[in-house]
């Protein structure tokens, strides 16, 4: 019988475990529909669910939990709850936690992470979350590439650590290997645990997964099919491999990373997909590489946000910045 993803944990550097198959939840045109998502997702399984204060979906998200935990789905302590704190709220990121935490209705996360390594000009609310001059241009509070405040918004989430019970884990998201090795190199006693980054078979970046395994940082695979339009799925690999082992080709795109160690964040505003997404076929060592070696030779990166120019990602596009790392 073949296994299912939502049966699968992962144990992260400090010992807490972290649930394979979370669920993404950047919102829809219509954010409410987060509400049947959530409901749905752990009605079939799921344990995990991804958000951020940026995504505007957390109050609905925040609904959904009352109502299983009312119904007795769950109890508070089955899921796995992740957050994340925005660049414009880098100055306060237990404000922008407890904002969090009030809209979904818990008293703490299990994980708390730095959206990007970057630092923006918001207010004390966080606000605007793309502040731009006149020009149209993002306004910064440190040099992108240089910069070092966003240490100092990371030593703030160490703070929250130190200092409540908000968060059980905290850890980074879009983090690059020059970014990373600055920060661990900084870090005071409380070492990213996770490291959220874009990947796909059509985006290995295996040199920076080999860099957070060495130094214990779990990845969590964000945009498993390439995002809207879900361009991964269109390999003819990934069909083959879907027909071969008789499951949908969204679990051949989960069991990519699962079966190498990494948790995935699947998004979804499909009801019926949500529920059939869970088995995890047994792909073999080589079925695996030829995965991994599609996106080798001409890599493609779907989600390019400016707020990522100077980051040091290779296959960025419209990043002049970056070169200073080379
Ligand atoms: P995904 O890669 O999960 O892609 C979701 C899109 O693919 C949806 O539009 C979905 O459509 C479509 N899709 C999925 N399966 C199929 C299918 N079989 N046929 C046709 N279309 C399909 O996207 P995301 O970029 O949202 O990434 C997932 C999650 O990762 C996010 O929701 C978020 O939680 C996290 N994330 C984190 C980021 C970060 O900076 N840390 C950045 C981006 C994402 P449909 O709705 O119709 O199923």
């Amino acid at each position: 019988m073949t296994q299912l993803a939502t049966d699968v944990d992962f144990v992260l550097s400090n010992g807490k475990t972290i649930p394979a198959l979370g669920l993404g939840t950047v919102p829809p045109e219509d954010p409410h529909e987060l509400k049947e998502q959530v409901i749905t997702a752990v009605k079939a399984g799921y344990r995990h669910i991804d958000t951020a204060w940026y995504y505007g979906t957390e109050e609905y998200i925040g609904q959904a939990l009352k109502q299983l935990f009312e119904e007795g789905i769950v109890k508070r302590e089955d899921l796995f709850i992740t957050t994340k704190v925005w660049p414009s709220f880098w100055r306060n990121p237990e404000k922008s936690l407890d904002k969090s935490l009030a809209d979904l209705g818990l008293d703490y996360v299990d994980l708390f992470l730095q959206h990007w390594p970057v630092v923006l000009h918001g207010d004390e609310n966080g606000l605007p979350p793309q502040p731009r001059d006149k020009d149209g241009k993002l306004i910064y509070d440190d040099d992108p590439v240089s910069g070092i405040k966003y240490i100092d918004a990371y030593h703030s989430l160490e703070d929250i650590m130190d200092n409540t019970s908000k968060v059980k884990s905290i850890g980074v998201s879009n983090y690059s290997i020059p970014k990373l090795r600055k920060l661990l190199a900084a870090v005071r006693k409380h070492k990213p645990v996770v490291n959220q980054i874009e990947y796909h078979p059509l985006l290995p970046q295996q040199d920076l997964v080999k860099y957070c395994y060495d130094n214990g940082v779990h990845i969590s695979a964000y945009s498993p099919v390439g995002s809207n339009g879900a361009p991964v799925l269109k390999l003819q690999l990934i069909n083959e491999l879907a027909s071969k082992y008789d499951v949908s080709v969204n679990e051949i795109a989960n069991a990519y990373h699962i079966l190498q160690g990494r948790s995935v964040l699947p998004r979804s505003s499909n009801l019926e997909r949500i529920k059939s997404i869970i088995r995890l076929p047994n792909l073999t060592t080589e079925e695996l590489n030829a995965l991994y070696q599609i996106g080798v030779e001409s890599p493609t990166r779907y989600i390019n946000d400016e707020w990522g120019y100077g980051l040091g990602f290779k296959w960025w596009k419209g990043d002049t910045l970056s070169k200073d790392f080379d």
